[in-house]
């Protein structure tokens, strides 16, 4: 009996993304925590990965 889950869970990583420039639009490409995998994003912040799981994505300059 379980049930879905869409609250966020209690802890989120935080790893560091790498810019990354394609043709006029910026993306963000991480090494998912989850699964070992990279995976592309469009920006910072909160994300969910493609398999399902949450993390905090931070520039790699540190904070700005
Ligand atoms: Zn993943």
């Amino acid at each position: 009996m379980s049930t879905t889950y869409t609250a966020l869970p209690n802890e989120i990583p935080a790893i560091v993304g790498a810019d990354l420039v394609t043709s006029g639009s910026l993306q963000v490409v991480v090494t998912c925590p989850h699964c070992d995998a990279r995976h592309r994003h469009l920006g910072l912040g909160l994300r969910r990965s493609p398999c399902g799981r949450w993390y905090l994505i931070r520039s790699e300059g540190g904070q700005r």
